[in-house]
Parts: C-alpha cells; structure tokens; sequence
C-alpha cells in the first residue's frame, strides 16, 4: 500500500514578520490551553443550571401562576446565551491555538510586532497589539 503523500506541510508559508521563541509559543500555548479548559468548565456548570432550571420548571411548574413561569423562562434564556457565548469563545480559543501551529497567531495585525502574552490569555481573539488597539479606538 503505498503512503498517502503529506501535502499538509507543502506550500505554507510562514505569515509572521518577526520570529518568537519556542519558549514564548509554548508559554502562549499553555495560557490558551488554560483559558480554553477554564471556559470548558464553565460551560459545564453554565449547562448543569440549564438542566436544573428545567428540571424546576418541570417539577414546580404546578403551582406556578404566570409571572413564575414567564421568569423561569427568562432565566432559562439567560442562561442558554451564555452558554452559547462561551461556547464561542471555546472555538476562538481552539482557533487560536491552530493559528498559533501554524505561526500566523499573536502578531499584531498593523505592527506586526508580537503581542503580549497575557493580553492573548485575556483576549484570545485579540489581533492587535495595546498601543495599535488604544490608536484604533481614539480615531
Ligand atoms: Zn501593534
């Protein structure tokens, strides 16, 4: 049988202008890693008081007059979008650490110059540096 041929590595070209050591990718990865099984817990906790507020709702819902219900459904739907905008931010930081295999992750989009680690742990989606973000938002 003969081995498939790995195209996956030919034609890339590298996208960053600057170089960062491995030590700074590896610190970077760890920061996203954590981040991304930080939003995966609260994810899982934002999902069990979806689950119990249902269960609730199933289960008192007798007694309820209106104004209950309506609340519960409410907070239900609250709780659903935040879920839903966690979850998002779960694929931005999985994104991020596919960008970041393939060096285009964590270089400023105007400068080019690397952008801090702690702001990429804190803003996983950033694709600016702080002082081109503080110009950006002056204009
Ligand atoms: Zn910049």
């Amino acid at each position: 049988m003969a081995k498939p041929a790995d195209t996956r590595t030919a034609g890339r070209k590298p996208v960053a202008k600057a170089t960062r050591s491995a030590a700074e990718t590896e610190k970077i990865r760890a920061a996203l890693a954590a981040r991304r099984d930080e939003l995966r817990a609260e994810y899982d906790q934002t999902l069990s008081e979806i689950t119990e507020l249902q269960r609730d709702r199933l289960t008192d819902s007798a007694g309820d007059d209106q104004a209950d219900t309506g609340t519960k459904t409410f907070e239900r739907e609250q709780e659903i979008s935040l879920a839903n905008s966690i979850k998002e931010r779960i694929t931005q930081v999985e994104r991020a650490l596919e960008r970041l295999d393939e060096g285009g992750y964590g270089w400023c989009e105007r400068c080019g110059n690397p952008i801090p680690v702690e702001r990429l742990a804190a803003f996983p989606s950033a694709t600016l540096c702080v002082t081109c973000k503080q110009l950006e938002e002056r204009r």
